[in-house]
């Protein structure tokens, strides 16, 4: 498979309040994730990972520096072309799953799919396929509340990746999930990944995840390190 960048951060800076008061969050942070690779963002509570997956994720703006993603400087673009690329490249999958409680497993994957303008009935056979992949298929008719934790997320995963993004950010995506869970969780993340060639920056406080991914880097100093 042809590995080509995804996520290009370059001397981005992050900075709350203002004079005595200010808390730098990113000084002159760098990081550069390819198509395929999965890298572990592992930094204690309150150092910014968070505010890095936003700043990576077009959710915020960083105060200096460069976000590029997939190519596409994206600080001096529109709000709306900023909108298109989040929707278009990127995924996220947070620590509680946020699906819509009233509709099923199945709709929550297709409603994304069908915002972009595929007929429902494709939109549909995707989800299923999705499901499939993420070994809960027979669930597709359930709605959340009626779901484990862990199948919660694979659902939440599976609907990230719906509309085929090039960059999976996830925040804590096991955070809530009892080890072995978390393990099953992050197997079928990272076979989808493998398959789909997907870059994947996922913070975790689970080191035993991090382990089995492609790289580690952690916040020291306002700066991404590897470690
Ligand atoms: P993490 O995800 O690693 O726990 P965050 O990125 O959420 O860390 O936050 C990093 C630091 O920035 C924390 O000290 C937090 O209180 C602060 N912070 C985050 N967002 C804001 C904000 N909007 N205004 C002021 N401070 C913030
Ligand atoms: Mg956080």
């Amino acid at each position: 498979m042809k590995r080509n960048t995804v996520l290009k951060l370059s001397g981005v800076e992050r900075h709350y309040g203002q004079g005595e008061t200010q808390l730098s969050i990113l000084k002159k942070a760098d990081l550069t994730i390819n198509s395929g690779e999965i890298v572990a963002l592992v930094a204690p509570s309150g150092t910014g990972k968070s505010t890095l997956l936003h700043l990576a994720g077009l959710l915020e703006h960083p105060d200096g520096g460069e976000v590029t993603i997939s190519g596409n400087a994206c600080n001096g673009l529109s709000d709306d072309k900023r909108t298109a690329i989040r929707r278009s490249e990127i995924g996220f999958v947070y620590q509680f799953h946020h699906l819509l409680p009233e509709f099923s497993a199945l709709e929550n994957i297709m409603m994304p799919q069908m915002i972009a303008g595929l007929p429902r009935n494709e939109a549909k056979v995707r989800a299923g396929q999705l499901l499939d992949y993420m070994r809960i298929g027979h669930r597709g008719a359930h709605r959340p509340g009626e779901l484990s934790g862990g199948e919660q997320q694979r659902v939440a995963i599976a609907r990230a990746v719906a509309n085929a993004p090039s960059l999976l950010l996830a925040d804590e995506p096991t955070g809530n999930l009892d080890p072995e869970t978390a393990s099953y969780v992050f197997e079928a993340l990272e076979a989808l990944v493998r398959q789909s060639g997907l870059a994947a920056l996922i913070a975790t406080h689970n080191h035993e995840l991090a382990a089995r991914m492609d790289r580690r880097v952690t916040i020291a100093d306002g700066k991404v390190v590897d470690f």
